[in-house]
């Protein structure tokens, strides 16, 4: 990471907030706390930014990047970003599907914004670094290794090279790998489907695409397997295999390497022929995760954002606006109660409650409609991906609108998505019960 704080090995800190990991959460809290005029310090090991995923945002994410100083024309001027006007589904039989919010939705009276962005997240991170450091944020070049706490308050974080760092407010944004608060403090989590393994890869291609794309092979009888096509610069797409875990352990067993499971998936389609003919740019990266959220995302004095507290599944495109939502939220907050020195009980309630139940509205509602085979082998994937997306661009924009907050918005929030969430399950049941074999024009 550039321009890190000189903090002596084995010397004791004070600010106002520590935050650990500057991550995409970590630096979005750092920027709307530092703004707000807190003295920050964020923790991060990695000394540069590397490239990452979470390339092809939801439509909700670019009024959250404009909220910390990056509004999409920026983005796209500085070739940051590209426009994501839709999301296509292409069969390997040559089927696809275009998703897209309505039109009518950009005028009176909801004037909803109907673009969105893909994002080269090596420039973005940079960007969002600047920002970091422009507002005064000291960035320490270093691992969290342990929590020094009193029950439900934490006292001090203490860094691998024995550093001590003391504030009033703590904020865990280290990612799904770690969850520091997640452990310390051994919140139960909720799980959503199998682990699952990410194999991606960049290309340079001749023609600009303002979507992004996703390819699938459906079978009747297996978890879905997918493929995205992301246009992160005009002239480069981000392209991703997204397998269960074991999936991947069987084609390993068998003698493949990653590279040619990659290759193998890829050449189902027709459109990565020639991609793969120029091997693509760098080494094939992998990682692998597991859909999760912690029912307890804050407590007396801390809060969970980001991946730390809930990893929402990549084919939604969710997990970059929770992130900033979430370093949002969590920034509002410790404004809010600075002075009290402490969350009320409630509030670190309400904060759990929207998180959880976001989390457990995505993941819950994509395993059902669209990863499992019941729902789409009834009624075709084309129109699981209707059922799932509705719901799922409402749900953003309400959000967005309501801002929820307190008890009454919280409540509201939690009811609108219960109500999804039961149907959904309802209809699952419903097409286990009652399974058909798939037509054609269904597909
Ligand atoms: C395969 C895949 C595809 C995805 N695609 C999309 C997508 O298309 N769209 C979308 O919106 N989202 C997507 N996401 C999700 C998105 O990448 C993340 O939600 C987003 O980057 C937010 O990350 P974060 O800041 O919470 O965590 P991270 O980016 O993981 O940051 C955590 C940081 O904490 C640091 N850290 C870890 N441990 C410690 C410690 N002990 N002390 C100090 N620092 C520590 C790490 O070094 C890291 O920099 C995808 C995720 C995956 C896995």
């Amino acid at each position: 990471m550039h321009n890190p704080g000189s903090v002596k090995q084995g010397s004791s800190q004070h600010c106002d907030v520590n935050v650990i990991g500057g991550g995409l959460g970590g630096k979005a809290v750092s920027i709307h706390l530092a703004k707000a005029g807190f003295k920050v310090i964020c923790i991060e090991p990695a000394a540069s930014v590397e490239q990452s995923v979470g390339e092809s945002l939801d439509w909700s994410a670019p009024g959250l990047l404009s909220a910390l100083g990056l509004p999409m024309e920026q983005l796209v001027r500085s070739q940051t970003a590209t426009w994501k006007r839709h999301v296509t589904v292409k069969m390997r039989d040559g089927f696809s599907v275009r998703y897209g919010p309505s039109q009518w939705l950009g005028q009176k009276p909801f004037h909803i914004e109907l673009r969105t962005l893909h994002v080269d997240r090596l420039k973005l991170d940079q960007e969002l670094l600047d920002l970091t450091c422009e507002q005064g944020v000291k960035l320490v070049h270093d691992k969290v290794a342990a929590v020094e706490r009193d029950r439900n308050r934490v006292c001090a974080l203490v860094t691998a090279d024995g550093s001590r760092f003391a504030s009033p407010w703590f904020i865990d944004a280290s990612g799904i790998g770690s969850s520091v608060f997640g452990r310390e403090f051994q919140v139960p989590a909720v799980y959503s489907g199998p682990p699952k393994v990410a194999l991606w890869k960049y290309f340079p291609v001749d023609e600009v695409v303002e979507g992004t794309t996703i390819y699938v092979d459906p079978s009747p009888s297996k978890y879905l397997e997918w493929v995205w096509e992301i246009p992160i610069q005009t002239k480069v797409v981000s392209v991703g295999y997204i397998l269960t875990g074991a999936a991947i352990k069987a084609m390993r067993a068998d003698g493949l390497t990653v590279e040619e499971i990659f290759r193998r998936q890829l050449t189902k389609f027709s459109r990565f022929e020639n991609l793969l003919q120029t091997g693509g740019r760098g080494k094939l990266k992998v990682t692998s995760f597991r859909c999760r959220a912690y029912s307890k995302a804050a407590g007396s004095n801390w809060m969970m954002v980001g991946e730390a507290v809930s990893m929402v599944d990549p084919i939604t495109s969710n997990g970059v606006t929770a992130a900033l939502r979430h370093a949002g939220e969590a920034a509002t907050m410790i404004q809010k109660f600075a002075s009290d020195g402490a969350l009320p009980c409630r509030e670190q309630a309400l904060y759990s409650a929207r998180i959880l139940s976001m989390a457990n509205f995505f993941n819950g509602g994509i395993e059902k409609i669209v990863y499992e085979p019941p729902v789409r082998n009834r009624i075709g994937l084309a129109r699981s991906g209707t059922i799932y997306t509705g719901p799922a661009w409402s749900v953003n924009a309400v959000y967005a609108r309501l801002k929820p907050e307190g008890l009454f918005s919280t409540t509201l929030l939690g009811l609108l998505l219960g109500a999804f969430r039961a149907s959904a399950w309802t209809f699952y049941q419903f097409c286990k019960m009652t399974p058909t074999t798939l037509s054609s024009d269904l597909t």
